[in-house]
């Protein structure tokens, strides 16, 4: 029982407390009201921009980027949804609605990555890339002017980070897109460390049965060739990649009949091999992919389609639009989009559509298996000479990538033909490329979930699409780890994805 004096003493405490709760109530829901305003002038902007970048990309008619890229400078720039954030942020754990509190976290985000690729000098930049890397009527520019200019954004953007505070645009990209710098450097030494000595016995083999003293780029190219070749299945020539994307979903019990959704074939800038856009999420969804791609290339944009489609969170800045880095978190929308793809890797699947045996699928996976650190390397090399670009950006490109196919894959001569800047992805979508690496990662952690939760058959089980659902329909309010354990009772599991290629 409690004394008379404790009880007092415990109004007293709780009154003024109660007036704090009420007045910030108060001043939540003025932010509340202000961030319902500025989120839905923000989707029509997106839904603006979607559908320009898909004209660019398609074809389809007139591609204006640059209006809805003005208007989104008005509003990212609006001095009271800076204050706004910039008062919150801090204390955001005050905020009781744990969806107004997400909110004011992505806004964060989402302002850092604009005061980058929102400032005048770099949106110019961008704007000259885009149009100088736009398929026009065959017509295309010179490589060594895109490169010039692209070194000119890159040396842009690091000085942009810094001004805000950071190392360079590495550090900044890395606190914002949801993986963290540190965590990522921990990740690529514990891959280098995993992967090296199987790699090594793969290089010695390669350089007796080709008797060569010195193992070369073509070594290396040969490896990831045989990965691929055997990681995208071989469909006879009944089957239209569009009729297999709506079959293998109607097989997890998914209706793409029901979806405003519309996938093309055409030619696409290099580097893209298909580009699949949520103009207006969750209401419509468009891709297009590049000419000869595999089903495995349609099914990935179908999964980036699913993403959207299932997406049933109504607050815009929650929805996970892709125009402004720090928005949404790369990863894993390309991991929802490789678990999609992944389907066309499943044995039974395999079995059914690419008319495989029970042995023809178990020596695909032990080649798989044997090249599997080759395919993990290479992809490091991959993203790594855009990160050590940006991390040494008076380095000349070329030494980087002697230097990278030196460390990761072994090679023993200088003798490398190296890559120019001349790839869209370096302009519209900066330190993308590990996203691939880690979305494989996803993809197989969800996909051993699957197989225990509804058997072998699970690629044919009509309840499947419902349970993956759940990786969608909050867009952006869990953070992606916790989305991952949310699903799979875990985090990212790295061990058990090397198990899976039976890397110990
Ligand atoms: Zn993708």
């Amino acid at each position: 029982m409690q004394s008379t004096f404790h009880f007092l003493k415990r109004s007293i405490i709780i009154a003024p407390l109660f007036l704090i709760i009420l007045s910030c109530h108060a001043q939540t829901h003025e932010l509340e009201t202000f961030l319902n305003r500025i989120e839905t002038e923000y989707e029509q902007i997106s839904i603006e921009l979607g559908t320009a970048y898909w004209y660019f990309y398609s074809g389809e008619g007139e591609a204006d980027l640059l209006t809805p890229k003005n208007k989104y400078y008005a509003l990212l720039t609006n001095d009271t949804l800076n204050n706004y954030i910039q008062t919150w942020y801090p204390k955001r754990s005050e905020i009781t609605d744990t969806i107004l509190q997400r909110r004011v976290a992505i806004w964060h985000n989402t302002l850092l990555s604009a005061k980058v690729e929102y400032d005048a000098d770099i949106m110019k930049a961008r704007n000259d890339l885009e149009k100088m890397l736009e398929v026009k009527d065959g017509k295309k520019e010179s490589s060594d002017s895109i490169s010039l200019k692209m070194l000119e954004l890159i040396k842009l953007r690091n000085k942009k980070a810094q001004d805000l505070g950071f190392k360079n645009y590495v550090h900044l990209s890395f606190e914002n897109n949801g993986l963290g710098y540190d965590w990522f450097n921990q990740f690529i030494e514990n891959l280098d460390k995993a992967t090296l000595e199987p790699y090594k016995a793969l290089v010695e083999q390669a350089k007796k049965d080709r008797n060569i003293k010195q193992f070369d780029q073509r070594g290396a190219y040969q490896f990831i060739g045989l990965f691929y070749a055997n990681n995208s299945p071989k469909i006879p020539g009944k089957y239209d990649n569009i009729d297999l994307v709506k079959e293998s979903l109607a097989n997890i019990g998914i209706d793409y009949s029901t979806f405003h959704a519309q996938l093309v074939e055409k030619q696409l800038p290099a580097g893209v091999g298909g580009q699949g856009i949520m103009l207006n999420i969750p209401m419509d969804f468009r891709a297009v992919m590049t000419l000869g791609m595999d089903i495995s290339v349609w099914m990935h944009e179908m999964g980036h389609g699913l993403h959207g489609l299932f997406n049933s969170i109504d607050h815009p800045v929650l929805e996970g639009y892709e125009w402004i880095p720090g928005n949404s978190t790369p990863a894993f929308s390309e991991g929802m989009a490789e678990t999609s793809a992944w389907f066309t890797r499943n044995p039974q699947w395999l079995k059914k559509y690419a008319q495989m045996t029970n042995d023809e699928i178990k020596k695909q996976q032990e080649t798989l298996n044997t090249y599997a650190p080759a395919f993990i390397r290479f992809s490091i090399v991959n993203f790594m000479k855009e990160i050590e670009l940006y991390l040494n950006p008076d380095k000349p490109y070329e030494e980087i990538q002697i230097e990278l196919a030196k460390k990761y894959l072994l090679i023993e001569t200088d003798k490398i033909r190296t890559q120019n800047l001349n790839d869209i992805i370096y302009v519209s979508y900066p330190l993308y490329l590990q996203n691939y690496l880690l979305a494989d990662m996803i993809a197989c952690q969800i996909h051993q979930t699957l197989k225990e939760k509804f058997g072998d058959e699970y690629a044919f089980n009509k309840n499947v699409g419902n349970y993956l659902e759940q990786f969608y329909k909050d867009g952006e309010y869990y953070s992606w780890k916790q989305r991952l354990i949310n699903g799979t009772g875990k985090e990212l599991d790295i061990k058990a994805y090397l198990e899976f290629y039976n890397i110990k």
